[in-house]
């Protein structure tokens, strides 16, 4: 009787939170109450709420794809900027851009994970 009464609640309460808030929070696709993240970027193998089982195989390696491409794009961007105004030497450039690079692959890697995952799951329905 528990488990009829929760499931519907677990569905109602997955279609209210948007993706924009699954993508950042790092929420679980399938029910959204719970980060699906074990540590920083490593994924649990299923929700432990809802039980929705996380396939890697599905997302494989298109969120470092995506996060290299956005990441080059800035970084790209940003190096001709500072090129065309400063005209700084090498090793400035070696000094701002490889933390940049770090950084920026760090922050938008764990978004592109959940981003995949939630799009897959929406496939799947
Ligand atoms: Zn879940």
């Amino acid at each position: 009787m528990a488990q009829s009464t929760k499931e519907p609640y677990i569905k109602e309460k997955s279609q209210n939170i948007s993706l924009l808030k699954k993508v950042l929070y790092g929420l679980c696709p399938n029910c959204a109450s719970i980060s699906i993240f074990r540590y920083y970027i490593k994924l649990l193998d299923v929700c432990p709420n809802c039980g929705y089982v996380i396939n890697y195989q599905k997302i494989g390696d298109g969120a470092a794809w995506f996060t290299m491409l956005v990441t080059s794009i800035i970084v790209a961007i940003g190096v001709y900027i500072l090129e065309i105004i400063f005209q700084p030497d090498l090793w400035v450039h070696i000094i701002i851009w490889f933390p940049v690079i770090f950084i920026l692959s760090c922050i938008i890697l764990r978004p592109f994970k959940a981003l995949l995952l939630c799009i897959s799951n929406s496939s799947n329905r």
